[in-house]
């Protein structure tokens, strides 16, 4: 299941958003309504629903989206005093995009756990 979301639209530029980062393979831009100091998403090109789609051939593509969340830490310069990374997966989950992303949340400590 890969459905276009808001997602595609900022992938092809067709709706704007603050990008940080861009390879062949991801995207990074800030999350529009942010839950912390930094909070920006991470995700690939490709559009792949939830983490239930993510099969092995997926599976490089998945790990470079963590690749990628250490560098934007370091350009970002949180990657010393820390950050979370996280994904949502449907509505437990709270998933509201259905076009997988890491969250990258910084800039202040966070609670935990997340309820
Ligand atoms: P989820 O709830 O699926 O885990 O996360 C989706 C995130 O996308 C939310 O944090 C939400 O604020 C963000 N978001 C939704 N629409 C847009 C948009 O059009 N632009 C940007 N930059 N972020 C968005």
């Amino acid at each position: 299941m890969s459905q276009e979301t808001i997602f595609t639209k900022i992938i092809n530029r067709e709706i704007p958003a603050d990008i940080i980062y861009e390879d062949e393979l991801t995207l990074a831009f800030k999350d529009i309504n942010p839950q912390a100091p930094l909070h920006c998403l991470i995700i690939p090109k490709q559009p792949i629903a939830t983490i239930n789609d993510i099969t092995e051939d997926k599976r490089e593509l998945v790990g470079h989206l963590y690749v990628v969340a250490a560098k934007i830490a370091k350009q970002q310069g949180v990657a010393d005093d820390g950050y979370r990374v996280v994904m949502n997966c449907n509505e437990h989950g709270g998933q509201s995009v259905y076009h997988i992303h890491l969250h990258m949340l910084a800039g202040k400590p966070l609670g935990w756990p997340p309820y």
